[in-house]
């Protein structure tokens, strides 16, 4: 196959970590005999310098035109006195509203090898491999009514869902369950409003059409305990918007570092890959950078974009092969000096390096 994928690796660390999850993807794909064709364009703080914009116009059309769009990061220092919707930051938020992709996928995940890169005791989190699906267009963040009416010092938000809003993303979840140990948890706050009720008369509504997978339903308080103290037992947590982005945020402490974590957003007329981090202007251009997020996330491009499992499972297992071989970028190793530590593109020829002999063997 061929995947005609639009890269706009933006600023700071964004081109680093992107260089080294481009080649990890291109020596994957050629091993199998298939193309990846890259096209590069300006997003971001380094769009706004050249064009005037964070998102310039050929940017969206060639995202339009591809199969899938890998972004690197946005934002930095010199662009922060910007107004806020002239900013880098407003060029992704253009972008994704533009590609449309309404499931937000995330993974947290623990091994024994990344398990010392976690503040939560190895034991609790060792094997947990939980993958969130957020909704990522509706809720708080876009419903209507909102305003700050500073005469009266009053402010409000809608959290509003339609059944279809829900549908969309709960049918996405179950599916991925299905892939993986078939459970979906589905979490709201039905105890107390009115949007949680749809939405748990919603999912229960699609979970029967998944005959196979397993469906509990959790209050997000609680959710946010269990999730530190019993992370094992969650397969695909199915949110909405705004418990989403806590708590998938909340579960970034299971895999131990920003850098390690890939995300996907799914559902739209293009899908948006992007690592989790941001551009981190205070470790950019000193090829520190961990890329491991990146490469994981060139792994979701091929699980989602490519339809290639065996590709994406290579990637993610020469990760885990190259941690355990005690390699780690210095996010990871927190100065402690048993570990070999590598720079960022040391990392990806390790990573390489390692798949090549892996799938040498296959
Ligand atoms: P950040 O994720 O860039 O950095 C937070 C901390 O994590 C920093 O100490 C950084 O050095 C570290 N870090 C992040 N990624 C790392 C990696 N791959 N390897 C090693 N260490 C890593 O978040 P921030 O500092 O809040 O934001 C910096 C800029 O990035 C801001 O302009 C912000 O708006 C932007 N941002 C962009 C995105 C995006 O493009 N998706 C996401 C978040 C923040």
């Amino acid at each position: 196959m061929k995947l005609n994928l639009l890269v706009v690796a933006g600023d700071g660390i964004g081109p680093e970590v992107t260089n080294e999850a481009i080649s990890v993807m291109r020596l994957v794909m050629s091993h199998g005999g298939h193309e990846l064709a890259v096209t590069e364009k300006r997003i971001g703080g380094i769009a706004i310098d050249t064009d005037g914009t964070p998102l310039p116009a050929d940017t969206l059309q060639a995202a339009l035109a591809s199969d899938a769009v890998f972004l690197g990061a946005v934002g930095g220092i010199k662009w922060n006195a910007l107004p806020p919707n002239t900013r880098p930051e407003a060029g992704l938020l253009q972008l994704r509203a533009s590609l449309g992709g309404f499931a937000n996928l995330r993974p947290a995940f623990a091994s024994k090898e990344l398990a010392v890169n976690s503040p939560l005791k190895p034991d609790i989190i060792d094997g947990a491999d939980i993958l969130f699906v957020r909704e990522l267009l509706g809720g708080l963040y876009f419903g209507a009514p909102r305003e700050w009416n500073k005469d009266t010092g009053e402010a409000w938000n809608t959290m509003r869902y339609t059944r279809d809003e829900i549908v969309r993303v709960a049918r996405i979840a179950f599916q991925l369950a299905q892939k993986r140990r078939k459970k979906v948890t589905s979490v709201d706050k039905a105890n107390v409003l009115e949007v949680s009720q749809l939405w748990r008369a919603t999912v229960t509504e699609v979970a029967k059409e998944f005959p196979n997978v397993a469906l509990e339903h959790q209050l997000v308080d609680s959710m946010a305990m269990l999730l530190m103290t019993s992370p094992r037992n969650y397969d695909v947590v199915l949110t909405e918007n705004l418990f989403g982005d806590i708590l998938s945020d909340e579960s970034a402490v299971i895999t131990g570092s920003l850098g390690m974590l890939p995300s996907a957003t799914i559902g739209g007329k293009v899908n948006l890959y992007e690592p989790i981090h941001g551009s981190a202007p205070d470790i950019a251009g000193k090829n520190i950078a961990n890329p491991l997020g990146a490469i994981l996330t060139g792994a979701l491009v091929l699980r989602h974009s490519a339809g290639l499992e065996a590709e994406a499972v290579a990637i993610e297992t020469a990760v885990l092969k190259v941690l355990e071989a005690g390699f780690r970028t210095a996010d990871l190793a927190r100065g402690n000096t048993s570990f070999n530590v590598l720079g960022t593109t040391q990392m990806g020829q390790k990573v390489r390096e390692t798949l090549t002999s892996q799938l040498a063997l296959t």
